[in-house]
């Protein structure tokens, strides 16, 4: 029996799990996450908007790990030695045979412990409902949200959708970009769409300015501007955690692994989904579901090989699109090389949603109240 360590029970980790229980039975598999559930991401600023319950965006892991005979661990792995090939979480050593890395990412408040204490940010469940119970709580006068890539947009685009659903008058929605651009890496196009949407949502962007300093509701900007009474929701940047970090790997951009052709670090070592740093036409590959689960399959595939001396298969990422989903039931996006936008990239978007959710009744739930809060 090989010994095989997962750490991560999201996309990338579940896939391997997967493929690998499929493929045999003489592995002993151990799946190991911080959090009891595994947590569907891409639909977290749909419960910010209460458009979800955020129930139906949660699938308990234990449960998952039964169904595929995999055991499940409820603790945060504290380190990882490569040369030993052992993990330390509740202050017990495990051996692995092989071991994949899933552990994603999370915001990165970039050090500053004040900013970490007094912002809010979206990296999981909890994080989603805290937002919308201070939306429920009605203390704010003004959002303003940091950083005005996909999530600051869903997020502040979502805002909106809560009070408007609510027949409430909207609150005023900032979003803080200290760039020229919102959605700055994608095309014209879209920004242009994107942009378009948001003015008519009445959601203002401030550019080229950034957060000074951030105490008890008062939000200083670094061009004097000042919001009292605010809430500031954080999404200016992700990293890995800080597991990976003290790996002692060669890492790039937001603390990514730089792996090899086979998704490793190492031969007994793989690194998957947001963990890992592969470029794609000579770019950095962006962080998204489709690669996390294609890679969570491959390695899961390569370790099959590697046990069986096989040659292993290289990972070539395909990525079949990507859709910015706003909560006045507009988007944008590339799905095949197209361009999509208006409702039908929304029906995209959440087909692409319940195709991915891991459960026949959390699909049955997004299906039930993307149709009750149309
Ligand atoms: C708000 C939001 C919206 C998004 N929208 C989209 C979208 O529309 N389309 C899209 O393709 N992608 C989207 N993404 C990105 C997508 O969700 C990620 O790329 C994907 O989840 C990566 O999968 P993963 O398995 O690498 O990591 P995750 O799914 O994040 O799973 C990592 C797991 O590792 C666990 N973990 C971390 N550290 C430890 C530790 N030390 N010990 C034990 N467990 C640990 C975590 O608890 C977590 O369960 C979105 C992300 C967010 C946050």
């Amino acid at each position: 029996m090989k010994k095989i360590i997962i750490i991560g029970g999201g996309f990338a980790g579940i896939s391997a799990a997967n493929f690998l229980r499929h493929s045999s039975n003489q592995l002993e598999i151990t799946l190991i996450d911080q959090k009891p559930d595994f947590n569907f991401l891409p639909m977290l600023p749909d419960i910010i908007s209460n458009r979800i319950d955020a129930k139906f965006l949660a699938d308990n892991l234990q449960n998952n790990a039964e169904k595929l005979k995999v055991k499940f661990l409820n603790a945060r792995v504290d380190s990882v030695c490569l040369k030993e090939s052992k993990v330390t979480c509740l202050g017990n050593d495990i051996f692995y045979d092989y071991l994949i890395l899933a552990t994603g990412s999370q915001t990165n408040f970039y050090n500053d412990i004040n900013l970490q204490e007094q912002a809010f940010k979206l990296d999981n469940l909890e994080d989603a409902v805290l937002i919308l119970n201070e939306l429920n709580s009605q203390k704010y006068e003004n959002f303003v949200i940091c950083g005005g890539g996909y999530t600051g947009v869903e997020i502040a685009t979502n805002i909106w959708r809560y009070f408007s659903k609510r027949k409430l008058a909207v609150k005023p929605i900032f979003i803080v970009e200290k760039s020229n651009e919102v959605l700055g890496r994608l095309p014209r196009w879209m920004q242009e769409y994107t942009g378009l949407n948001l003015k008519k949502m009445g959601i203002e962007i401030i550019r080229q300015v950034e957060i000074k300093a951030v105490s008890d509701g008062k939000i200083t900007l670094n061009n004097g501007k000042i919001f009292p009474e605010s809430c500031l929701i954080w999404t200016a940047g992700v990293k890995t955690p800080d597991l990976i970090k003290h790996l002692g790997v060669k890492t790039a951009a937001q603390g990514r692994v730089i792996v090899d052709e086979y998704l490793r670090i190492n031969p007994n070592c793989f690194c998957i989904g947001d963990n890992a740093y592969v470029e794609i036409n000579g770019q950095p590959l962006r962080m998204g579901v489709q690669f996390a689960i294609a890679q969570g399959d491959l390695a899961a595939r390569n370790i099959i090989r590697s046990m069986q001396r096989e040659k292993l298969k290289k990972y070539h990422a395909l990525d079949l699109g990507y859709i910015i989903p706003m909560g006045n039931n507009k988007a944008c996006g590339i799905v095949l090389g197209l361009k999509v936008k208006g409702v039908s990239a929304v029906f995209l978007h959440y087909l692409m949603c319940i195709f991915r959710s891991l459960s026949i009744s959390n699909r049955l739930g997004i299906i039930k109240d993307l149709w009750k809060n149309k």
